[in-house]
């Protein structure tokens, strides 16, 4: 086949330059193209083929494909075409017996190979070279060559495709491996960066899971940790609503319609949910039947994967997993999946037992405040008085164990129940405060259940429409605890909750403790402000009760009148709150004020008042023409004076002052602050206003009594200048007249017939009886004009010195005068030997016809004092004599039957009386009389 022709026309570069050219060019070929490119066109150039061809066995090792061709028109049919190695093809042929072929003349190939032509629709070139590839003894391909001329392969020649045949192929095997491992580059890395993706969702997730305790959350973050593993995947979380499966979350990929769908929920008896329900563990599916999936048909999903997330042994959320291609489960890919549902467990686990703890701790920690807010308000119940003030702290306790809770303190107005103190959360609701603060009405059913009950009530389904109380509509569960102090409900406290449905018998236990304590703090609070009421009106009594008794010491000490009422005004206002006292009489048609205390508080009033007011005024003219006191507790100002001037004065009250009877004044109090005129009130300023009128009348009488004592007083002091000047100058004269009458009776009785000496005598005895008036006259006002000091006296021994001198009428008249025992008093020595004289006297004097006279002197203590007695056996005295008897010059009987003057009876009152005692007498006539006196003891 092959010939020694002659060397062909050799191109300008020698065949081994051209091979090295081609080895540089393949060290650079990065992939079969060049390879082909740069293998066949050297070849051909170099053996000015017209056409060059690559035929490559396949991976599988039984085909040949065309790989490049070079020098034919595009598209044209050539013998090289796609087909079976060992198809009895030329290069299969070549391959098979590892040599190339040449065929050098016009029909050696189709010679060769008779059916080829017709098989592949291609024309033979005159003469073509085949030359095999291999590749570490494996088959690779063939390089073809096609010439137009017959051609002779030279020795170097084929050599020379022989080295670019295996330089071709050890090049497209170096591009092979090449490729290959820049693949495998490609996918470990492209796995690599999958697995650091899913990796770090599944850190975050894992750390997510770690702190977060928000469920939702949790899911979120493990849908992200499976859509990393899972790129081509549907991601779904649900979570139970009652008979429904809700979607709460779900991957980015999921259509809007689809998710409206799941969030609207899932029936439990759906196949996928079912079944995970019934495995109670992950559940894989692979080929779903869409008819199964009953879900919707549009989205439709080949491959899923389902695990129910069970904490407490309870199905708390599904987790789900949808690839649309229907493929195998991977052991890998499964053990994910369980990975993840198992993470996300134990997040909601762990998420659930720190919500435990959380709400543990809560709870112990609203107990401490709870337990602080019971200790602080039971320590202010033991001080605080004030209801109100007690209730806010008894809300404040609530609200320091039930955080949520809403809470506040109602106290009956009228009809009306009214809010006085809430819980500082509320503040967020002004209307509702405000609302509340308005009234809720008795008949709200609510708390007619509470007035029925009067009790504790509790309320767990709230009904805001049914109590007709708006914005309460939040409340789920309500409680109403009334204050019942004294029999009655004094208010009630209520404490809403909006998340709670339920009271649990702890709680009712607080809310129950907390009420008994604010009752027995509101009864212990009323019964200090009784206490302290009763203390108020019992000081108040007390200084009423010392202002009278000032005020009765006062009046009995000031004369003046001016100075009582003016003591009246200050005691009354001392008793009443700020204002003033005024007190007005009428001159000339108008009020004048006589007295004021305290000022009016505003210079107009005190002007105008000053300027007098007129006689019509209704607060002064009513009192003193009805004598009744006007009581105004609410004054009417504009009534008395322009109303402008008395905006200050709230209560007023004016009293008529009488006196003898009559109404001389009016007693006015006004009060900067309005006051209800209390009983107690009324009765102070009518007990004061009446005293003062009668320490005014007294007042008068006093000064009357005075005038005339001091008019009396005068007139005995002239009488008794009298007495003293006539007995005295009256002495001489009589004396003269007596001793003259003794003279003539003397010389010239003898010488004067019985007529003349009877006028004689008459003269005589009218002239010592005359002496006898003159001495006692004398002696009656000597009581006042001589006396000497009272003494220590010794009774006895005066009497002694008494009784020595009246011893000679004793005897002449056979009389007996007898004594006790006298004491030593304080007295005047010489009166009191007067004033035994005199009365010893009269005792003897006035004796009974034919009884010897008896008198009998004695003393008794009676008290501080002695009192004497001096007794006789006489005639007596009629009892309507007893007092006359004592006034100077009155007798009961004739000098002729009696001598004596009618002094010396009320010389002996004078000096008693000078002793500060009394002289008194009981008699009985005609068996005799005693006569009493008093004398200070010693
Ligand atoms: P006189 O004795 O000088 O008349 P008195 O002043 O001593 O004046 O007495 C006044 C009157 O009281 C007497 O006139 C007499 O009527 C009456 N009288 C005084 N003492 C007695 C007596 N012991 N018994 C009865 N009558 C008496």
């Amino acid at each position: 086949m092959s010939s020694q022709p002659e060397a062909p026309p050799t191109s300008p570069l020698s065949l081994s330059e051209r091979l090295q050219t081609v080895t540089e060019a393949l060290a650079t070929a990065r992939t079969q193209n060049d390879v082909f490119g740069v293998v066949l066109t050297p070849a051909r150039e170099a053996l000015e083929a017209v056409a060059g061809a690559v035929l490559l066995v396949d991976e599988a090792g039984i085909r040949l494909n065309l790989a490049a061709t070079q020098g034919d028109e595009e598209g044209a049919q050539t013998l090289w075409q796609d087909g079976p190695l060992d198809g009895n093809v030329p290069a299969g042929d070549a391959l098979k017996r590892h040599e190339p072929l040449f065929f050098e003349h016009e029909g050696d190939l189709v010679r060769a190979y008779p059916e080829l032509e017709a098989r592949t629709g291609g024309v033979a070139a005159v003469a073509t070279a085949v030359l095999p590839m291999f590749l570490d003894e494996r088959p690779l391909g063939t390089l073809i060559l096609d010439f137009q001329e017959p051609h002779t392969f030279t020795p170097e020649e084929q050599r020379f495709l022989r080295t670019l045949a295996a330089q071709c192929a050890l090049a497209l095997g170096r591009v092979r491996l090449n490729t290959r491992l820049q693949h495998e580059l490609h996918t470990r890395t492209q796995m690599l960066d999958w697995n650091a993706r899913a990796y770090e969702a599944f850190v975050a997730f894992s750390e997510a899971a770690g702190q977060d305790t928000d469920l939702l959350s949790l899911a979120r973050q493990a849908i992200t940790a499976l859509r990393a593993q899972f790129p081509d995947g549907s991601v779904v979380y649900y979570e139970p609503e009652g008979e429904l499966w809700t979607l709460r979350a779900w991957s980015e990929d999921l259509g809007e319609d689809f998710i409206a769908l799941l969030t609207a929920g899932v029936p439990s008896s759906t196949s996928f949910i079912a079944s995970t329900l019934q495995a109670r563990q992950p559940v894989f599916t692979t080929a779903l039947d869409p008819e199964q999936q009953q879900v919707d048909r549009n989205e439709v999903y080949g491959t899923a994967a389902h695990t129910p997330i069970i904490v407490g042994g309870e199905v708390r959320a599904i987790l789900g997993l949808g690839i649309r291609e229907s493929r195998q489960w991977q052991a890998r890919d499964q053990a994910v999946f369980r990975a993840v549902g198992r993470t996300l467990t134990l997040a909601l686990e762990r998420a659930q037992a720190q919500r435990d703890a959380e709400e543990r701790t809560r709870r112990i920690e609203e107990d401490a405040r709870a337990q602080e807010a019971f200790a602080a308000f039971t320590e202010a119940a033991s001080t605080e008085t004030d209801v109100i003030t007690l209730a806010g702290q008894a809300v404040n306790v609530i609200q320091a164990r039930f955080t949520e809770g809403i809470g506040g303190y109602y106290e009956r107005e009228g009809d009306l129940w009214k809010l006085r103190t809430w819980t500082s959360n509320l503040n967020t609701q002004p209307d509702f405060i405000a609302a509340l603060q308005a009234g809720l009405p008795s008949d709200t059913p609510f708390i007619v259940n509470l007035l029925r009950e009067r009790a504790l009530i509790f309320t767990e389904s709230w009904d805001a429409e049914h109590e007709g109380i708006e914005d309460s509509g939040d409340y789920g569960t309500v409680a109403a605890y009334p204050v019942i102090v004294g029999g009655e409900v004094r208010g009630f406290f209520t404490m809403g909750f909006k998340s709670t449905s339920r009271w649990v018998e702890r709680d009712r236990a607080i809310v129950r403790a907390v009420g008994h304590s604010l009752t027995l703090a509101v009864e212990r609070a009323e019964q200090t402000r009784r206490l302290a009421e009763q203390n108020v009106e019992l000081s108040a009594r007390t200084r009423t009760l010392e202002a009278f008794a000032e005020l009765s010491r006062d009046l009995t000490l000031h004369g003046e009148p001016g100075a009582l009422i003016r003591r009246a005004q200050e005691i009354v206002r001392s008793l009443l709150p700020p204002g003033f006292a005024v007190y007005y009489e009428l001159e000339h048609g108008l009020w004048r004020v006589r007295s004021q205390v305290d000022s009016h508080g505003s210079p107009e009033l005190q002007a105008a008042v000053d300027a007098g007011l007129p006689r019509e005024t209704p607060s002064l003219l009513t009192p003193f023409d009805t004598g009744q006191p006007l009581y105004q507790d609410a004054y009417p100002q504009g009534a008395d004076t322009p109303a402008k001037m008395v905006r200050h004065v709230q209560a007023v009250a004016t009293l008529p002052l009488v006196v003898n009877g009559a109404a001389v004044g009016v007693f006015g109090v006004g009060l900067f602050e309005g006051r209800v005129w209390s009983a107690a009130d009324r009765a102070v300023l009518e007990t004061v206003v009446r005293s003062l009128g009668l320490a005014l009348e007294r007042a008068q009488g006093v000064r009357q009594l005075a005038q005339r004592t001091e008019e009396l007083e005068r007139s005995n002091k002239e009488l008794e200048q009298f007495a003293y000047i006539a007995s005295h100058d009256l002495q001489a004269p009589i004396r003269a007249v007596t001793s003259f009458a003794g003279v003539i009776d003397r010389k010239y009785g003898p010488q004067l017939d019985e007529r003349g000496r009877l006028y004689l005598r008459q003269i005589k005895k009218s002239g010592e009886h005359m002496k006898r008036l003159v001495d006692d006259l004398l002696a009656f006002s000597r009581v006042h004009t001589e006396q000497r000091p009272l003494r220590f006296t010794d009774a006895g021994a005066v009497l002694g010195t008494v009784l020595g001198r009246l011893q000679p009428e004793i005897e002449a008249l056979g009389a007996s005068v007898t004594h006790g025992e006298l004491p030593r008093v304080v007295a005047d020595a010489q009166q009191l030997d007067q004033l035994l004289q005199n009365l010893i006297a009269n005792g003897l004097k006035y004796r009974r016809e034919g009884v010897a006279p008896q008198v009998h002197v004695s003393a008794e203590r009676e008290g501080r004092v002695w009192r004497f007695a001096v007794s006789d056996n006489g005639i007596g005295i009629e009892p309507q004599y007893f007092e006359r008897i004592f006034v100077i010059f009155q007798r009961l009987h004739g000098r002729e039957e009696y001598e004596g003057t009618g002094i010396g009876l009320a010389v002996c009152k004078k000096i008693v009386e000078r002793h500060g005692g009394r002289l008194w007498l009981e008699s009985t006539l005609g068996q005799g009389s005693t006569f009493f006196f008093t004398l200070p003891g010693a």
